[in-house]
């Protein structure tokens, strides 16, 4: 305890109580004492030494001076300089005085330094929040605007897909209309041919409907007349087989079906009591009975009974059954065979 008698002599010379040094400070300073004046860094360490130590043992340390020398730091100051310098030799002039520690200050500044970091803190901390709040509202406002952009595109191709369907369906309704216009126009338009047509079949009927015709097409191939020794009561005309052949007046048909020598034939009562015949025919289209016209077909063209060819055997009865020259008779009508 030699050098804690110096400690004890310093503590005499400052008149006041100011620390119990720890025992490796009491050591450097004893090799201070050997080489003179600490350098700068090594002071400059001492004081965090001390600042470290205040801060571990501020509160178990208890009441300075008492038990076994707690580790009572100096705070930063001039003064622990001077109290160093002071116990290099016991002297030291202008020593007189060193600082007394406070506990309570050097943990009040401390706590203040303490409460400037975390204010600090909690300003970047907000800083940083609020940043992130601006940044955050800038991408919603973003995501808002984006949004509502596509929104409206969507609702712009909606509009532009209704206007089409709006211009095809209008389309589609003029083409109707149209339609229908034509339809009306083309109505119109038969319903006023009609009568011209009705007019014109009219007008063409008395013309065309003449009163007398030739019964059949054909070639004249034989008259009337003494013929191979007997009398050919009738006229020939030959063609093929099916040539239409005609009533050559309006009249009524007394008798349609097989007749001795004609195989089938056609008789056809007129209004004057004239009676035509049509024989050899391939086959009959009237019934007894039924009233036809001039030029209406009756039968076709055949090779049927005593008959060398197809053609029709024609005949005209007057007064009952008198048969007479069909070529006058037809002649006198104005038909030429
Ligand atoms: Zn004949």
């Amino acid at each position: 305890m030699q050098e804690g008698s110096t400690l004890s002599r310093h503590s005499k010379i400052s008149g006041r109580r100011a620390f119990t040094a720890p025992r490796n400070t009491l050591r450097d300073r004893s090799h201070r004492a050997e080489g003179g004046r600490k350098p700068i860094s090594g002071r400059v360490a001492a004081v965090v030494v001390a600042a470290g130590a205040l801060a571990s043992g501020v509160g178990a340390a208890g009441p300075l001076g008492g038990g076994d020398a707690p580790i009572i730091p100096l705070a930063a100051s001039e003064d622990l300089i001077a109290a160093l310098a002071a116990t290099s030799g016991p002297t030291a002039p202008g020593v007189k005085t060193v600082h007394a520690v406070q506990p309570a200050f050097e943990a009040a500044k401390l706590v203040r330094s303490e409460g400037l970091i975390v204010r600090q803190c909690i300003d970047q901390a907000i800083k940083h929040a609020s940043n992130g709040y601006t940044v955050r509202q800038a991408e919603l406002k973003k995501q808002q605007e984006a949004q509502a952009a596509e929104q409206a595109r969507v609702a712009a191709e909606q509009a532009r897909v209704a206007a089409e369907q709006a211009a095809q369906q209008e389309a589609e309704r003029v083409a109707a209309e149209q339609a229908a216009q034509a339809e009306q126009a083309a109505q119109e338009a038969a319903q006023q041919a009609a009568p011209q047509r009705e007019t014109r079949v009219a007008a063409q009927q008395p013309a065309s409907r003449a009163s007398v015709v030739k019964p059949a097409e054909g070639t004249f191939t034989s008259g009337y007349g003494a013929r191979w020794g007997t009398t050919h009561y009738g006229v020939d005309i030959a063609n093929a087989i099916g040539t239409p052949i005609l009533s050559v007046m309006d009249g009524v048909v007394v008798e349609s079906g097989p007749a001795s020598g004609f195989g089938l034939w056609v008789r056809v009562q007129h209004n004057d009591g004239t009676i035509t015949i049509y024989g050899h025919v391939n086959e009959t289209l009237v019934s007894a009975g039924q009233h036809v016209q001039a030029g209406q077909q009756i039968a076709t063209m055949g090779n049927r009974g005593q008959s060398t060819g197809p053609h029709l055997h024609f005949e005209v009865w007057i007064n009952g059954s008198q048969k007479i020259d069909p070529v006058g008779w037809l002649g006198a009508r104005g038909i030429s065979l």
